[in-house]
């Protein structure tokens, strides 16, 4: 099976034999050694100071991060065109976070303009964003938004749950930023992650799974965590630097996938996607998908908002060659000649 999903990704033999090692316990110093390499290459890869890995799916990291954007009392902007902007959103609101929105259709692009603006209106001091909104693909350039934000003195706070792994990221100038173990670094769902440059602040008033300044004070491991997720992790991490004919393939992503654009099928592609959505207008991405299925090939068509809009996702996180994509190409082409 060729694996071009949002999710459960491709897992190599190393990274299974390291999930496969008989489980020790969180207390013992074999796994502190282990947990301290995972948070220092966390650090020297995404250019943080810290990294707090929890054990949870990428919501719980995002939830840790807006108690930490909660304690700085502080109001700010949440940007909104897709499914998990709309979640980081309703996960703000729960938490009593002070923000208002930036709202956009899904699909659509926000400019740093726009931004500008809605922060001078909102007197906001701080943004919070997906780096890429995986629900339509849609990447925000980082250098840019940071370069604006410093210039208004506002920070960052970044959710990278479905880049952390496609590409290479600098967090230099980020305050938070969030990703999990289940997207494109070739790992199992088990582990949130939190990347911080800023003082985390005491949250003692809030539920202490959340309160990475608790985490903090037992030097990363307060509670249960599975080492064997935390060695998959390690080796996932080790694995993520040798991938240079896969980092080819994903920089000639959207020159190969814009032979669909006479289609029309892929309108919120463009050449940073790496998450491609076919919006299949009175076409049934659920057919398709499962035709695609019985050829060999996994995409993604079942969350709940792929399928109310008839939309498919093509995910380049688990590696593949560019003629798995050229015979995916093909017999979407196929499907919709068949199918006007
Ligand atoms: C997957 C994802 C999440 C977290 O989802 P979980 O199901 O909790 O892992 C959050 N934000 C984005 C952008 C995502 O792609």
């Amino acid at each position: 099976m060729i694996n071009l999903t949002t999710g459960p990704v491709k897992i190599t033999d190393e990274v299974m034999a390291a999930l496969n090692a008989p489980a020790i316990s969180h207390r013992s110093a074999a796994f502190m050694h282990t947990f301290k390499q995972v948070e220092q290459e966390l650090c020297a890869q995404l250019q943080v100071k810290q990294a707090y890995v929890l054990t949870g799916s990428g919501t719980l990291a995002n939830d840790a991060m807006l108690v930490q954007v909660k304690q700085t009392g502080k109001k700010g902007l949440i940007l909104v065109n897709g499914e998990f902007g709309e979640r980081l959103k309703m996960q703000a609101s729960r938490l009593g976070v002070q923000y208002n929105c930036l709202e956009k259709n899904w699909g659509d692009r926000f400019s740093m303009d726009e931004i500008r603006a809605a922060i001078i209106h909102h007197q906001a001091k701080w943004v919070l964003l997906c780096h890429c909104e995986t629900s339509t693909g849609q990447i925000i350039m980082l250098e840019a938004l940071s370069t604006l934000c410093q210039s208004l003195d506002v920070a960052v706070y970044l959710d990278c749950m479905s880049t952390f792994g496609t590409m290479p990221i600098n967090l230099k100038n980020v305050a938070m930023a969030t990703a999990s173990t289940a997207k494109a670094i070739g790992m199992v769902a088990g582990l949130a992650l939190v990347f911080s440059n800023t003082t985390v602040l005491p949250a003692g008033n809030m539920p202490v799974y959340l309160d990475l300044y608790h985490y903090l004070q037992y030097n990363g491991v307060p509670f249960t965590i599975s080492s064997s997720l935390v060695n998959g992790l390690l080796s996932a991490l080790d694995i993520q630097k040798q991938q240079v004919a896969w980092h080819n393939v994903k920089t000639n992503a959207y020159l190969i996938f814009e032979r669909l654009h006479p289609a029309g099928v892929i309108p919120f592609a463009n050449a940073n996607t790496l998450i491609f959505t076919l919006v299949l207008n009175k076409r049934f991405a659920f057919d398709l998908g499962r035709m695609l299925e019985c050829n060999g090939i996994s995409t993604s068509f079942e969350s709940y908002y792929l399928m109310e809009r008839n939309w498919l996702q093509i995910a380049l996180f688990s590696t593949c060659g560019e003629a798995d994509i050229l015979k995916l190409l093909d017999l979407i082409r196929h499907y919709l000649s068949k199918n006007r």
